[in-house]
């Protein structure tokens, strides 16, 4: 267990950017804070030092509290051999749906909700109609806190179904749900309630811990996956630095970062593509994978400053090809995703056919989040009943 307190490391926000520091989401430069790693450990923890993502406490601000937090991460990384023609390349999949909302949401979820214990808030908010609603419900519900979630008030009450059942405080807005991100962080500094948002830093201290899972593994050549906020992204990056930094793996070994979005929605891709130096908001179009058209990302520069430091690559697919990605996932693999996650490997698909990632390469797919929690929209035939005595021949029918 680390034996720092959450006092030191309020003051350690740091901007990637600029290099100040300053307590808060974002610094003064406009970019946003992420907290440090000091020192960054020189080993890896063993792996029966925490239970899941709290093994590498030592990395964080804060312990877990007792209860369903301590249950986050852990989530296995898997060989996905059967899936290497359809990617073209060496796939292993780290499977974030294995946490217990079913998506990488928990591992921020799990530090925001600790550091909320330990600072004696009862209260944690986020702005989410998805599966960060999901977490921070669930692991405020676990830990005896009470959430309060800000949703459009245009959301279908179907979509907020599974977030009821934790009993959150579900706060609809009218007017513009983009402004809310700032809003809300506002709200939460003046009157003390941690909000715990996309990209906010004990979020990306959480989330860091899916890398650290990784590389105490194995050291891929690339990782890709869904980018929107630009808070993962960010905090697989942040992630990356401080092995390197730690001497955990060497300058030569640090993954390249390959991040994907739904072409209706793809600012990053859009400012990588042309070159840019910061990302700009765009109109976004309707896309399948929904859970990460985030039209004005928060941490959009950090992401494309990411996927430029590791060499790495932004790039955007069709929903076609993300329909495509969800099936093979589903039928080669085992794995039902949401289509937000299959994005990243139509995006993957999509680089080895242009020769930018290789066929010998090994790389690390991240699925971040679960179908299960989701509704099912698809047409499906019913196939006909038969009579009891008949099953005998239909079993033998597919040997
Ligand atoms: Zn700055």
């Amino acid at each position: 267990m680390s034996d720092r307190s959450l006092d030191d490391w309020s003051i350690d926000g740091r901007c990637y950017a600029c290099g100040s520091t300053g307590t808060g989401a974002r610094c003064a430069c406009g970019e946003p804070l992420w907290l440090d790693t000091r020192p960054v450990p020189a080993d890896w923890p063993a792996p029966d030092e925490g239970s899941g993502c709290w093994r590498f406490a030592r990395f964080l601000p804060t312990d877990p509290p007792e209860g369903m937090v301590a249950g986050v991460g852990g989530t296995p990384l898997l060989r996905a051999a059967a899936l290497d023609d359809y990617a073209g390349c060496r796939l292993h999949v780290k499977d974030e749906t294995a946490n217990p909302t079913g998506s990488f949401k928990d591992r921020g979820t799990a530090v925001g909700v600790a550091a909320a214990c330990e600072a004696g808030s009862e209260v944690v908010g986020t702005v989410s109609h998805g599966n960060m609603a999901l977490s921070v419900a669930a692991l405020a519900a676990g830990a005896g806190l009470t959430a309060v979630t800000f949703v459009p008030d245009d959301v279908p009450p179907a979509r907020i179904a599974n977030l009821a059942r934790f009993e959150p405080e579900i706060v609809p807005v009218a007017g513009d749900y983009g402004r809310l991100y700032h809003d809300s962080l506002a709200v939460g500094e003046e009157v003390g309630v941690p909000m715990l948002n996309s990209d906010v830093p004990l979020r990306v201290a959480g989330q860091k811990t899916v890398v650290l899972e990784i590389l105490a593994e194995r050291t891929p050549d690339s990782i890709v996956l869904p980018v929107s906020s630009g808070g993962n992204a960010s905090a697989v990056w942040k992630g990356l630095r401080e092995c390197r930094r730690g001497g955990l793996i060497n300058d030569d070994e640090v993954p390249t970062l390959h991040l994907v979005q739904s072409a209706a929605c793809d600012p990053i891709a859009t400012a990588y593509r042309n070159g840019a130096e910061t990302v700009e908001r765009i109109d976004p179009g309707e896309t399948i994978a929904y859970s990460i058209a985030n039209p004005d990302p928060p941490s959009g520069t950090r992401a494309l400053t990411a996927a430029r430091e590791t060499d790495g690559t932004v790039s955007s697919v069709s929903d076609d090809a993300i329909r495509e990605a969800v099936r093979q996932l589903s039928t080669a693999f085992g794995l039902a995703v949401e289509p937000s996650s299959a994005t990243a490997l139509a995006g993957l698909r999509a680089l080895c056919e242009d020769g930018i990632v290789e066929t010998d390469d090994e790389v690390v797919l991240i699925a971040t989040g679960t179908a299960f929690t989701e509704g099912i929209d698809a047409d499906i035939d019913v196939p006909e009943s038969i009579p009891r005595e008949r099953i005998g021949e239909r079993v033998a029918a597919l040997i």
